[in-house]
Formats: structure tokens, C-alpha cells, sequence
């Protein structure tokens, strides 16, 4: 009896933590192995042990528990516009960033930098998800820095060094940095060409790195602490892409005001603000007039990474509702061991991995990029395609995952309420659905080539499953004139996702999860929900294979 006069507690699984969220997944250690970036494994493990630790979840308790708080003011009535924060969000960014999660990619100049550095972020994205936004904006920073080498040299090893460093200080005083990115405005997030907010030259000099003064707003602007931040504003020229110290060399805040906290459903360890710029200290980055194309390669990183995130959300949603459904019985047998409950965990595994490898295969093209011209349309092409369809499957995943839990899951104690508050966010930011749909038209109608990128890419499983073949040459026939997709563009991009996911599986996975999702994603024999599997599926095998809660 542990304390109760009245009962024993009985038939409650207990946490999932304190397991090497690496080497216990082996659809992960597969991917990276096969997209060339086994050679990181040993650093994968480290960092899957540690966001996988009982220490990280409880850390990541708190950090939600205890929410930042905005202090605008000092107590003699300076401006301050700091954002304070419970010290577990501090240990946790100092975990994500000494871990090099920001910037693995470009420290390792081996092939496989990038498939390390995703696998890293899906490790993080299921220990805390609040320090993946500042870690995903800082590591893509590093793609819009390259439009100035002068900006790149100063900042870039700084940014690079995997170090956190929480002082409320100039950049050039610090020893590790986070980057941010402030593009949305109260009238228009979506249309960035709606942005309000302008910069007037401050010297004679021009072009990229002359010195500007920013004055307007920002309605959504996260990681308000970051010591850089871009941002997007108008000039005589037009839109224009800027860096922005937190803080000035003689160590004063530059010149911007922090209206309030955001109050957000989710992801609440990390701080999101409104903002305004009073003559904001910024120097231009790239060309005047050109800034969507400056900062379009900051979010084709981001968008990517979000990708990679709901992943990573939907994979810890699994493991949690395997190694619940293991150990919790009900009519004198193991829930997973019910066939209908078989059934949904199973046809969650086989969504989770689909996604991983996308993802990961994804990653890989970006690393292949600069020597392979098809590798880099496929790049651009499939990146908002699964930045689309992961986010868009990440709510219904965790919803289900939630729901195997039976009461528990929805009780704010457990992880898997904070996982369902946080799910639906990255479909939101860096581009939502639609946005993102009409980006892959965009891509196809620009570049008609990445069209048969794709299909080359899709084709390479030609031959091992019907249903993929009968389903990619329909596919094939829909985008032969990208012409007019628009109201059907979410369709497509959601068939262009599904024979991705289907080729990488059938020519990575074991049949029984291939075979399965051909069976039920490609116009098959599946019900609207979770778990409505046809016979035949080898259920058992596939959640044997998903589970690290498994081995009891
Ligand atoms: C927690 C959080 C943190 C954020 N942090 C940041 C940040 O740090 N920096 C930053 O810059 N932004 C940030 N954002 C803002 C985010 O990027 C925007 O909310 C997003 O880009 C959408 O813009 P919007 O809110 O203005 O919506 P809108 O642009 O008004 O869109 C509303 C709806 O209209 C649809 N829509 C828009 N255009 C079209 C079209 N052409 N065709 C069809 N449908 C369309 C959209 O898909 C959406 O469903 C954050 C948002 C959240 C929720």
C-alpha cells in the first residue's frame, strides 16, 4: 500500500522518460543511416538520452507551468522591455543549443550535416517544444546571412558556437546567441507586401549593410529576448530584409518597445510578443526592394524544420500511446492486445513513420543540393509539400495518441495534453496550409522542372506496389498543367505528399508497414478515422516495431 487507506493504485503505466530517444527508434535510426549520417550517431544518442531524460520532462513541466513574464519597466521607471523567465526554460535552451541543435549542419561540412541536424531537431521536438522555435530560427538564420559575406563573417561563428547565454547584453558581448524573425504586422500575415513598417537610410551609405532606422510595428514577434533579429520593412525601393541587435553595443536595448506577451493555447514556455519599432537600429541585408527573396531562404530552412517538428510531436504521440497501451490492461488483457486498440495504435505507427521519412529524406536533398540541380528542385518543391501534409496530420495524430490514454491523457499533468495544445501551431507559422499549397504551385509554375523531380523521386519505387504506380501515374497526369490548380490545390499537394511517403516506405520500410500504407493512403480500402484498417494488416509486427514502450 503506497499511502492510500482506502486503495492500492493499480494498472497505471507510469512516465515513458529515461530513454535514449535515438537509439531506441528504429525508423530513425534507419533514416539517418540511409540518408548518409551515420557517422553521427554517437552525438545523436547523447542528445536523444538527454531530451529523453526524466530531467528534460520535468524541466519542460515547469517551463509551461511557470510562463515568461514581460517587464517592461525597471523599478525606477527606465524602459527594460525584458522578458523574464523560470530557470528551467534557461536549462533547457542551454541543453537545445550546447547540444548544437541550431547550428550542427553548418559546423559538419560531411554529407548527411543537414539529415544530423533534422534528426536532432525531431529529438528536441519531443523533449520540449518551446525551445524549438528560437532553435530552428537560429539555425536557418545562417541561410539569409549568406545574401552579405561582411554580416555572415561577423555573426555567423558567433551564431554557431553551441553555447546558450541568457545575459541581457550586446550580441558582441555574449558567449552563444539566438536569432529571431519579425515579418507579421496586424493587417496581414500572410501578404508580407501589406507591411507598413519603414526604414529610413541613417548615413549615405547603401546597399547591404548600410545603416537604417526602422519605425512601426510587429504583431507577432517570438523569442523577444534574441540577441539578432530579421525583419521586413519598406523602403524607397520597397520591402526590404534587416538584422536588428536586441541590444546596442554600449549595451542599451535598441530602440524598440515590447507591448505585451502573447496569452497562446500552446507552446507557452517560449515567450511570443507584439512589438514596436522607435527608430529601431537595423542594417539592411541583400539587396533594397528585394526582401521576400532575402528571407525566402531563412523560411525554406524553417519550413523544413517544421516538417521535421510535427514529426517529431507525432513520434513521441506513438511512443506514449504504445507504451501506455502496453502496460495498462483492461478485460483481463493489454490494451494494445484488443484488436480495435491494435488496430489504432498501429495505423498511427504507420502515419508517424511516413512522416519521418519524408522529413528525413527531405533533409537529405537539402544537403545535396549544391551538387545535385535535381536534388535542389526537389528541395524546393517537396519542403512546403511536407511542411503541408506533416502539420496537417500532427493534430489528428495526437488527438488519437491522446485519446489511447483514456482520462489521463487529458489531464494538464501529462505530456500528451501539452503535446494536443501545441500540435496545430506549426501549420500556422512560416506559412499556413493554404499559403504553403499555393507555394508548391508556385514552385511548378516557375520552375516546371521540379515537376519531374518529384516524379523522378516518386518513380524510384516504380514496380513495388500497385497501387503507388497506378496512383503516381494519375498524379503524373493531374500536374501536367499546373494551369488552374489553385482551387484544388490542397488535393494535390496531399497526393504529391502521399506517393512521396509511399515510395520512401516501400523502398526503406519493412513491407508490413509499406504494404499498409499503399493498402489504406493510396485510394484504399480506410475509414475516416484512426485504427479503420482493412483485414490483413500485420498489426502486430508494426507496433512492435514503433515501440520503445514495447520492451516492459
Ligand atoms: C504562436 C505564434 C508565434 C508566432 N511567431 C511569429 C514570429 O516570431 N514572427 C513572425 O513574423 N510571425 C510569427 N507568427 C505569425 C504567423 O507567422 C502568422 O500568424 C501566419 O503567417 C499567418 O498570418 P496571419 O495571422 O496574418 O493570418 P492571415 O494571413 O490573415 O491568414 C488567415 C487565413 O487566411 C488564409 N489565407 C491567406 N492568404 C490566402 C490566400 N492567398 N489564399 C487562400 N487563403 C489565404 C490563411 O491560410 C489563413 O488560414 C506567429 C504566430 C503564432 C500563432
Amino acid at each position: 500500500m503506497d499511502g492510500y487507506a482506502t486503495h492500492e493504485v493499480l494498472n497505471q503505466p507510469g512516465a515513458l522518460h529515461d530513454i535514449d530517444l535515438f537509439s531506441s527508434d528504429r525508423p530513425l535510426t534507419e533514416a539517418v543511416a540511409a540518408f548518409g549520417a551515420g557517422w553521427a550517431a554517437p552525438h545523436l544518442a547523447a542528445t536523444g538520452a538527454s531530451a529523453g531524460s526524466a530531467r528534460v520532462q520535468h524541466l519542460a513541466r515547469q517551463a509551461n507551468r511557470h510562463l515568461p513574464e514581460l517587464r517592461t519597466h525597471d523599478r525606477f521607471g527606465h524602459r527594460a522591455d525584458v522578458v523574464e523567465f523560470h530557470p528551467a526554460y534557461h536549462e533547457l535552451m542551454g541543453l537545445v543549443f550546447g547540444q548544437a541543435t541550431h547550428s550542427f549542419a553548418w559546423t559538419h561540412q560531411q554529407p548527411g550535416a543537414h539529415v544530423a541536424r533534422a534528426a536532432l531537431s525531431y529529438l528536441w521536438n519531443q523533449g520540449e517544444n518551446g525551445v524549438c522555435c528560437p532553435m530552428g530560427m537560429t539555425h536557418a538564420s545562417i541561410a539569409a546571412l549568406r545574401h552579405d559575406a561582411a554580416q555572415l563573417a561577423e555573426w555567423g561563428p558567433r551564431i554557431n558556437r553551441a553555447a546558450y547565454d541568457p545575459a541581457v547584453a550586446a550580441p558582441q558581448a555574449k558567449r552563444g546567441l539566438t536569432v529571431g524573425m519579425a515579418m507579421t504586422e496586424k493587417q496581414g500575415g500572410s501578404d508580407l507586401r501589406a507591411t507598413i513598417t519603414t526604414a529610413a537610410p541613417a548615413t549615405a551609405r547603401r546597399g547591404t549593410g548600410a545603416e537604417y532606422r526602422l519605425t512601426g510595428h510587429k504583431w507577432f514577434f517570438s523569442v523577444p529576448m534574441s540577441d539578432l533579429f530579421l525583419t521586413l520593412a519598406q523602403t524607397e525601393s520597397g520591402l526590404s530584409c534587416f538584422l536588428a541587435p536586441g541590444w546596442l553595443p554600449d549595451g542599451t536595448r535598441n530602440r524598440l518597445k515590447l507591448q505585451r506577451l502573447k496569452d497562446k493555447c500552446g507552446n507557452k514556455s517560449n515567450a511570443s510578443s507584439e512589438v514596436e519599432f522607435h527608430g529601431l537600429h537595423a542594417t539592411l541585408l541583400g539587396e533594397e526592394g528585394r526582401g521576400i527573396r532575402t528571407i525566402i531562404e531563412m523560411a525554406h530552412l524553417t519550413r523544413l524544420d517544421f516538417a521535421v517538428g510535427s514529426s517529431g510531436l507525432m513520434r513521441q504521440a506513438v511512443s506514449q500511446a504504445v507504451h501506455h497501451t502496453t502496460r495498462r490492461r483492461a478485460f483481463q488483457r493489454s490494451l494494445v492486445d484488443l484488436p480495435i486498440m491494435r488496430a489504432v495504435v498501429a495505423d498511427l505507427a504507420i502515419e508517424s513513420e511516413a512522416h519521418l521519412w519524408m522529413s528525413m529524406r527531405l533533409a537529405w536533398a537539402l544537403d545535396r543540393s549544391a551538387a545535385d540541380p535535381a536534388e535542389a528542385l526537389l528541395s524546393r518543391i517537396c519542403t512546403p509539400v511536407a511542411k503541408y501534409w506533416s502539420c496537417k496530420r500532427a493534430p489528428a495524430v495526437v488527438a488519437e495518441a491522446l485519446e489511447c490514454h483514456g482520462g489521463n491523457g487529458f489531464i494538464a499533468d501529462h505530456l500528451m495534453e501539452r503535446l494536443y495544445r501545441e500540435a496545430p501551431l506549426n501549420g500556422i507559422w512560416e506559412g499556413t496550409g493554404n499559403v504553403i499549397c499555393l507555394d508548391v504551385l508556385r514552385s511548378m509554375a516557375r520552375e516546371p522542372e521540379t515537376v519531374g523531380a518529384f516524379l523522378d523521386e516518386v518513380g524510384q519505387a516504380r514496380g513495388a506496389h500497385p497501387r503507388l504506380d497506378a496512383y503516381a501515374a494519375d498524379l503524373a497526369h493531374r500536374l501536367r498543367d499546373p494551369a488552374g490548380l489553385e482551387p484544388v490545390a490542397r488535393q494535390v499537394v496531399e497526393r504529391m505528399a502521399l506517393a512521396l511517403q509511399a515510395s520512401l516506405l516501400l523502398r526503406h520500410a519493412p513491407a508490413a508497414v509499406s504494404d499498409a500504407f499503399c493498402s489504406t493512403r493510396l485510394d484504399g480500402d480506410w475509414g475516416h478515422a484512426f485504427g479503420a484498417l482493412p483485414r490483413g494488416v500485420e498489426t502486430g509486427a508494426i507496433v512492435e516495431r514503433a515501440g520503445v514502450g514495447m520492451a516492459a
